[in-house]
């Protein structure tokens, strides 16, 4: 069973997800994908969510995100209740989706242009350099997106889902069209965005060792309609390095995971 708390808006919960269910309505009849799924993120938290494929994952990101309305239950951000999307709230997925006629710089820039904000003009483009040099992406800010690697896309991508400062960055499988290599590089700067500039996190993956070296939870959804099957709080073992995947106890923490999303296939397979 899930370890989630009993109380329902625990004060340093930014992100709460609580109680909700929903039901696609599909040519084939209706389809729930959520039954009465309650996930909360501390503030500065950073959860995963696994699970099977269909099961829900993105569906979760878009109510997170205010991109749609659960049937029932309620999806609160700092308290208030997401009935729209925010500017709060900054999204990365696995297709950067970066405007081609506009410089790398110029894509970064894009939400400072459209939220709202304090800086003035030339400290917008300093905040977007800063980013882009803290990604490793410095002497690139001039390059079109076509000029750039699958990796360093995806790391301009993170650079303007972040510029407007945003309380929560959602990141729907970000790395997951990105070779291992890359990949892992992108393990390590997310850990040195994240330290700079504290934000909540949710990360949708299906990949076991991104979520245990990037979250401070992993949460397993069961097989459609998804609930929380299973969590588990991950130790703060302080900066990480990738050595923290080779040790017994992620080695041990994998397999837990492993055996959670066997059952929640199994289940799945067992309801079809
Ligand atoms: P996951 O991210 O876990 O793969 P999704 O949340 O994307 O799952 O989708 C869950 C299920 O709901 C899938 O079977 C998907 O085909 C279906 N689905 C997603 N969005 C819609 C929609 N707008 N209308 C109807 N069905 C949908």
């Amino acid at each position: 069973m899930a370890n989630i708390p009993e109380s329902k808006t625990g004060d340093g919960d930014l992100i709460v997800i609580d109680g909700v269910s929903h039901t696609y309505k599909t040519n084939t009849g209706p389809l729930p994908v959520l039954d009465d799924l309650t996930i909360r993120v501390p503030r500065h938290g950073f959860s995963a969510i696994v699970g099977p494929s269909g099961c829900g994952k993105s569906t979760v990101t878009r109510l997170v995100a205010g991109l749609m309305k659960p049937d029932s239950g309620t999806v609160w951000l700092h308290g208030e209740c997401v009935v729209s999307p925010r500017s709060t709230v900054g999204m990365a997925f696995q297709n950067p989706v970066l405007l081609e006629w506009r410089s790398i710089l110029k894509n970064v820039m894009l939400p400072l242009e459209i939220v709202p904000s304090k800086l003035d003009a030339a400290a917008k483009e300093r905040r977007a350099r800063d980013l882009l040099k803290l990604v490793g992406l410095a002497g690139f800010e001039d390059k079109r997106p076509s000029e750039l690697s699958g990796g360093m896309r995806q790391r301009a991508s993170l650079c303007r889902a972040l510029v407007h400062q945003p309380e929560v960055l959602i990141l729907d499988e970000p790395f997951g069209a990105l070779d291992a290599f890359t990949r892992e590089d992108l393990w390590l700067t997310m850990h040195r965005l994240r330290a700079e500039e504290p934000f909540t996190g949710v990360l949708i993956t299906h990949d076991l060792r991104e979520a245990i070296f990037l979250a401070d939870e992993v949460i397993v959804l069961s097989g459609r309609p998804a609930t929380v099957q299973y969590s588990l709080q991950l130790p703060d073992t302080g900066p990480r390095t990738l050595d923290h995947l080779y040790t017994s106890e992620a080695t041990e923490t994998l397999n837990v995971l492993r055996d959670q999303i066997r059952i929640a296939r199994e289940g799945e397979e067992a309801g079809q």
